[in-house]
């Protein structure tokens, strides 16, 4: 049977795995290992402690569909609107900049919903707390070494996670890479920010117009959003969340200070723009390193897919 190694529980991972599994007809172990303790990668949902109910998307907020996927994906959007796991977003959004033609979608359960869908459908066996260290040619297989444990072999490993973690690989993959490759992989740059998620008591009011709102005048926050209001899922029987993403600019200056001390500042800047907010009964940090690329259009020429690399077998 052919073992197949997905490296990354995200957006790109789960999906990869759910494609494999819908496209290969004959007997296929799959098996998706990830670092994290969940999945969902930058879609990750955060939960309060105190209600597993009451979450927040802490990283990708919506997703944005333009007329062109529209089309070319129509079958995945259809697919995610009838299993309710994303819904049309019609909550007010200041300062959001919308493009002719594009439409926008929210995970009512949670945006890791749409990796916990795909991983489901997929049938993988999901292992986390599984950080990938090497990969080794051994025998004709791909020998795959992690923090912990003994290696396991596979035929063929597909690696979604962001382009400097699969730089940092070592062992043979290392020559795999060519070093035009290399150059334009070194060439990715990611944004860094953090996200702050603060989670309330049932019953508690947070008085404003707007699900979410784009910050254009402080230093340190450029969003906000009332994270259940975003996703229509209001109730008086769960208490509301509340998700801040820092500026870039403030991220990268703070990337290395230590969470608590990125917190304490994300709360003072946000006493200006939100005075008097009730306290929290759990607040949830998040360091994102990788954000997001601001430009892919540079990396063209021998790297085909930046965001997914495959051993094994062409792509
Ligand atoms: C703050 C923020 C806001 C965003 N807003 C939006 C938005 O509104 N709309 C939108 O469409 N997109 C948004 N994005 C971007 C979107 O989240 C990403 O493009 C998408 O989630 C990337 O998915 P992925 O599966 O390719 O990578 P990732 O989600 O990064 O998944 C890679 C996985 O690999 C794992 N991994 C890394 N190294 C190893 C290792 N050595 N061993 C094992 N596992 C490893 C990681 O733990 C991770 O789970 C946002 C991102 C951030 C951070």
């Amino acid at each position: 049977m052919a073992r197949v190694l997905i490296v990354g529980a995200g957006v790109t991972g789960s999906l990869c795995a759910a494609l494999l599994r819908r496209q290969t007809s004959g007997p296929l172990y799959l098996a998706v290992w990830d670092k994290a303790e969940d999945s969902g990668g930058r879609m990750t949902t955060a939960s309060s402690p105190h209600n597993p109910q009451c979450t927040a998307d802490l990283g990708a907020q919506y997703v944005t569909c333009t007329p062109h996927y529209a089309k070319k994906h129509q079958r995945f959007y259809d697919e995610l609107l009838a299993y309710g796991v994303l819904r049309p977003l019609t909550s007010p959004i200041e300062g959001m900049v919308m493009k002719e033609g594009d439409c926008n979608f929210v995970a009512p359960q949670g945006i890791s919903s749409i990796i916990k869908h795909y991983l489901k459908e997929s049938g993988a066996e999901v292992y986390f707390r599984h950080r990938v260290t090497q990969i080794n040619l051994r025998n004709d297989k791909w020998e795959v070494s992690k923090q912990t444990g003994s290696p396991e072999q596979f035929d063929l490993i597909v690696l979604t996670m962001p382009v400097p973690q699969i730089l940092q690989l070592q062992g043979d993959i290392t020559n795999l890479i060519s070093e035009c490759q290399r150059q334009q992989l070194e060439a990715v740059s990611y944004s860094s920010r953090y996200a702050l998620g603060l989670f309330y008591e049932a019953g508690t009011n947070i008085d404003v117009p707007w699900a979410g709102q784009y910050i254009t005048s402080n230093p340190c926050i450029r969003f906000i959003s009332i994270d259940n209001k975003k996703r229509n899922i209001e109730s008086s029987e769960i208490g509301p969340s509340l998700v801040i993403h820092t500026t870039v600019p403030f991220g990268i200056t703070y990337l290395e200070h230590s969470i608590e001390d990125v917190q304490e500042l994300i709360f003072q800047q946000l006493e200006n723009i939100l005075p008097g907010l009730p306290q929290p009964i759990a607040t949830k940090c998040q360091k994102w390193r990788h954000s997001q690329v601001p430009s892919a259009g540079v990396i063209l020429g021998c790297v085909k897919n930046p965001y997914m690399m495959a051993i094994g077998f062409p792509i």
